[in-house]
């Protein structure tokens, strides 16, 4: 039996994502993260990857990257949480989902996209509807920055300051 099923998310209104069918313990793989082995050079060289969603591409090394934007790739319905219960591992060219909590049996999937924070994360607005969330896709180290922005506009916009 899969540990996981798709179907809509919570999360991403408009979107599918993965839920656990029973009890996962912290460290179990859930499922490999698989797509196209592509070199750096395509990778800068192709429009798809022109800062538009780099939500799918991964760096596995220093001479390739992993397009994971491709329909047989299931982990990638998995959606960003600011309190992720997964998170990406991978060794050599291979890569996979693991849990990095005791999930409970119905709770969706979640990873840290680790987006770094530039000028373009308000491209990527986090609906997570966690306690800790930050309201925009950031990776976990670079989300104090955001934090403290959230500070300035309390007052503007009190919806910022769960
Ligand atoms: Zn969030």
């Amino acid at each position: 039996m899969k540990l996981f099923r798709v179907k809509k998310s919570n999360i991403d209104k408009k979107g599918r994502g993965l839920y656990a069918t029973k009890d996962i313990k912290e460290g179990t793989k859930i499922i490999n993260y698989v797509g196209k082995i592509i070199t750096k050079k395509q990778t800068e060289e192709s429009e798809k990857f022109n800062n538009a969603k780099p939500i799918y591409l991964f760096n596995l090394n220093s001479r390739y990257d992993l397009d994971g934007d491709v329909s047989w790739n299931t982990a990638r319905l998995i959606n960003h949480s600011c309190s992720n219960n997964c998170d990406y591992d991978g060794k050599g060219l291979k890569l996979w989902v693991t849990a990095i909590k005791n999930i409970k049996k119905g709770e969706e999937l979640t990873c840290d996209y680790g987006f770094g924070y530039d000028e373009d994360y308000k491209q990527f607005p986090c609906k997570c509807g966690s306690i800790n969330c930050v309201g925009y896709i950031v990776r976990e180290g670079s989300r104090w920055r955001i934090n403290k922005k959230f500070k300035v506009s309390f007052k503007k916009n009190p919806r910022l300051s769960r």
